[in-house]
């Protein structure tokens, strides 16, 4: 399966459904009326930067949708803004959610993809823009959380109109919102969109973007596992261990060099065994058959791959001491399967901390781009990490809980510092109260 058809399936089965909210006429050819754009539905003046942050040092499981209204749907994971943009000539149908902007505007890419229903699509939307506010915050980011969808087929839909209305969109936002590629969109779409707008990232190298993230991926993993290591073993050092590694992409070849050059054994798959093959000989990894992936006897197990490949399935089969790799969402559910690795002894990255160097590739855009700064950043990902993993220790929770805990603290922690009048911020408010009378 690759990531398209992975997210098909997640759209299909593990959306929960939900009332007909977003009801698409146009969809079943019903449209007529002319280019009409944005319902802009903006909601939550409540300045709290997350609803609970974590009092108890648990983790919010992620909120069930299923019969909710859509400000219900949009209060329950405490979204501020949610915009519907619709531009009937160039078939625009997207979604842009901003899920919490506490430290700075709200970056996440925009996916393109055929949904099965509107609602499918928002909720998407509503889950990965969420996971963009967690993943910005433990990555020490001054940026929110927010996701773009964008609903049609990217093999047949993709027009240099559509991408340029959603552009306008974004720029129409003045900020708040600064989208990236995803699954479904690319350089070519992000060139597009820069037509229209400055608050785009993952443009081309010669445009002065950061092009392929996948090396600072990488680093950011490998200084992940060094620091698994580091709690599980009582070393950093990587000598000698044996990494298991599902996939042989983009980050999988470079995060593969890095671990081969510490000295470590590296067994790889790819369904395509001519990708595997490529890594082996650029490494000298060993190449197994995917079937056989989860049962090798080695130190990590490194999903490089899909999502969803801890399960109730593979876990039995997992003959490893940590699992950290760069893959999206790699619990089928995050709770029950963050709590039976635990109980199983295996230490589990976080996905969304182990992989940040992904999104602190496209960050340093914003700055102007420099790929040695992008790699020392994800350094970063080492000392977080462990901070991580030793709070969880400590607290006796998963993993996950605690890497949730440490990006609430921090939203909260600076979320508390904006009370304090700065003469930069802006002037609205210092008049409020006259305007009034
Ligand atoms: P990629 O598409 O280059 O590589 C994925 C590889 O996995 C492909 O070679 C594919 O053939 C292989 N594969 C697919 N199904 C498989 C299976 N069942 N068994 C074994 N191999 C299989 O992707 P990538 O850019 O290297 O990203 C890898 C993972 O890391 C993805 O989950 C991605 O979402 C995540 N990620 C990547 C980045 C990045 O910077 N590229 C950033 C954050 C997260």
């Amino acid at each position: 399966m690759n990531d398209l058809e992975i997210l098909k399936e997640m759209a299909e089965t593990k959306t929960p459904s939900t009332p007909k909210i977003f009801s698409n006429p146009a969809r079943n050819g019903h449209t007529n009326g002319a280019s009409k754009i944005s319902l802009d539905t903006s909601i939550s003046l409540d300045s709290s930067p997350l609803a609970s942050p974590l009092a108890s040092g648990t983790a919010k499981p992620e909120p069930k949708t299923g019969n909710a209204g859509l400000f219900d749907q949009i209060a329950e994971r405490d979204h501020e803004q949610v915009v519907l943009c619709h531009d009937k000539r160039s078939g625009l149908r997207a979604i842009i959610a901003i899920h919490n902007t506490t430290l700075g505007p709200a970056l996440g890419g925009c996916r393109m993809w055929t949904y099965a229903s509107d609602e499918a699509a928002l909720n998407d939307v509503l889950r990965l823009s969420r996971g963009m506010t967690y993943k910005a915050a433990v990555a020490g980011l001054n940026l929110g959380g927010g996701k773009a969808v964008i609903i049609g087929d990217p093999r047949k839909d993709k027009s240099e109109a559509l991408f340029r209305a959603f552009g306008r969109f974004v720029e129409g936002l003045g900020g708040r919102y600064i989208t990236a590629e995803d699954v479904g969109t690319g350089l070519g779409e992000m060139v597009w969109i820069r037509s229209e707008t400055k608050y785009v990232t993952g443009i081309p190298v010669e445009l002065g973007g950061s092009g392929d993230p996948s090396p600072v991926t990488a680093r950011g993993t490998y200084v992940g596992i060094k620091a698994c290591a580091a709690v599980k073993y009582g070393s950093d050092s990587l000598a000698g261990k044996h990494v298991v590694i599902q996939g042989a992409g983009h980050v999988a070849a470079s995060l593969a060099k890095y671990l081969t050059d510490e000295g470590a054994k590296v067994t790889i798959t790819d369904i395509y065994p001519d990708k595997a093959n490529e890594v082996a000989r650029a490494t000298g990894a060993t190449v197994v058959a995917p079937e056989k992936i989860y049962g090798i006897e080695c130190d990590i197990f490194a999903p490089a791959a899909l999502g969803a490949v801890i399960n109730d399935e593979t876990i039995p089969q997992l003959k490893c001491a940590i699992v950290a790799g760069p893959s999206n969402n790699q619990l089928a559910d995050e709770e029950r399967h963050g709590q039976a690795l635990k109980d199983r002894g295996i230490l589990f990255a976080p996905d969304y901390v182990i992989n940040a160097g992904g999104l602190i590739n496209v960050a340093n855009e914003l700055e102007g781009y420099s790929q040695s700064r992008a790699l020392k950043q994800a350094d970063g990902i080492y000392d977080v990490l462990k901070k991580i993993l030793l709070l969880a220790q400590e607290k006796n929770i998963t993993t996950v809980e605690a890497s949730n805990h440490v990006a609430e603290e921090r939203i909260r922690a600076v979320g508390a510092t904006k009370r304090i009048y700065a003469s930069s911020s802006h002037f609205s408010g210092r008049f409020g109260e006259y305007w009034q009378r």
